[in-house]
């Protein structure tokens, strides 16, 4: 067997087992765990550093999960988007593909709650429906390798989507999204990385939602994909609790740089039923952007996102505060010090020179109120 199938083996997947390394009493868990699948890898588990702390918030199970009754079980209604088994085709280019619903951990606040843990992956039949339904769409240029975590495919299995993708002429790009990197860095083999640099141009979203979680064995595996050429995002959810604090992301940010993975999205949490004790508010979210943005490597900011309840998508929200006007003269900013800056529109009637440009820009700020004058 290969070595990433027994440290996978090893997890913690029944209440005795966290009753025993973590001293939880197993029958307050018992009644969840049978809905809600519970897996920590032996590297998550080392994470832990004390009950309640950031890393055992996301894994280890609680009471409150069966309490959330009200909630919706697919608030992104992507049942609703789905052409064929185990393809989400919402927006116009681009789709998702579940290729299995296993993951090496199983976090508590998850979106896809209701299809996790459930053992299998995309049998060679649904493959081939999906692949079907691809090649007829030629407006799909980019596939979303999802689940659940397409990197516990075994490395055949993987090969064999991957192939049967690049069979088709239109498709450009192939992504991951994946958690494995970070909770099971056994599983990024150079063997894997072989097969993936076979496939190019491969881009992979990792899961990061803590600081310590970028370990030296998970940045060392991140550098193997890295070095094996693929791309590295990150997409980090926003947890109470877990990260709602602007330094806590800062460093996490600063982390994932470290380990070559660029922060691509943060998440507004989900309406899942079973997850709604990780919300925060939206403010929550906007002001960790607001202490990132200019104030560290523009690198280093994501962007915040609310995947939108009823099917809407992902939607981008910045803070307000930087355009504070905009009209047919020109936009009145203010930058991350509260300072105020004007940009003029260009002057394509030529009637008047561009004079203000230079005056605004070295005189550095000037108040929302001269611009009346412009
Ligand atoms: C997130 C998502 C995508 C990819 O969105 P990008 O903004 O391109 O990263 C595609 N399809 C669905 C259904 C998604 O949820």
């Amino acid at each position: 067997m290969d070595n990433w199938k027994k440290v996978l083996a090893q997890s913690i997947t029944k209440p005795e087992d966290l009753a025993k390394q973590l001293g939880v009493d197993p029958k307050e868990i018992e009644d969840v765990v049978g809905p809600y699948r519970m897996r920590i890898t032996p590297t998550v588990l080392a994470t832990i550093k004390k009950k309640g702390d950031a890393i055992w918030k996301q894994v280890v199970p609680e009471a409150i999960e069966i309490d959330d009754i009200d909630a919706p079980d697919d608030p992104l209604e992507e049942d609703t988007d789905s052409p064929v088994p185990h393809l989400v085709h919402r927006y116009p280019d681009r789709v998702l593909l579940m290729v299995t619903n296993q993951c090496p951990i199983y976090c508590r606040f998850c979106t896809r709650k209701r299809l996790v843990g459930k053992p299998g992956f995309l049998k060679k039949g649904e493959l081939d429906l999906a692949i079907a339904y691809l090649r007829e769409h030629t407006e799909v240029r980019d596939v979303i390798l999802s689940g659940g975590d397409p990197l516990l495919l075994t490395d055949p299995m993987i090969e064999r989507v991957l192939k049967a993708l690049r069979s088709i002429p239109h498709l450009e790009i192939i992504r991951f999204g994946s958690r494995v990197p970070g909770s099971l860095p056994e599983r990024i083999t150079p063997e894997l990385c072989e097969i993936v640099k076979k496939y190019h141009p491969i881009y992979m979203n990792l899961h990061f939602n803590h600081p310590d979680e970028l370990t030296p064995a998970v940045k060392e595996a991140c550098g193997r994909l890295a070095d094996a050429g693929v791309p590295l995002g990150a997409q980090t959810v926003l947890l109470k609790g877990v990260n709602d604090d602007p330094e806590i992301m800062k460093q996490l940010m600063h982390q994932l740089l470290l380990a070559r993975v660029k922060p691509y999205y943060l998440y507004q949490a989900d309406l899942t039923k079973g997850t709604n004790h990780f919300r925060t508010t939206v403010e929550t979210g906007l002001k960790i952007i607001q202490s990132l943005q200019g104030h560290t490597s523009g690198m280093a900011v994501p962007h915040f996102v609310i995947d939108a309840p009823g099917g809407g998508g992902k939607i981008p929200i910045l803070p307000s505060d930087y355009l504070l006007h905009l009209d047919e003269k020109g936009a009145v900013l203010k930058n991350y010090e509260n300072k105020t800056y004007h940009y003029p529109q260009p002057d394509h009637d030529a009637k008047r020179e561009l004079p203000m440009v230079g005056a605004h820009l070295s005189n550095g700020s000037c108040s929302a109120g001269a611009m009346d004058d412009l």
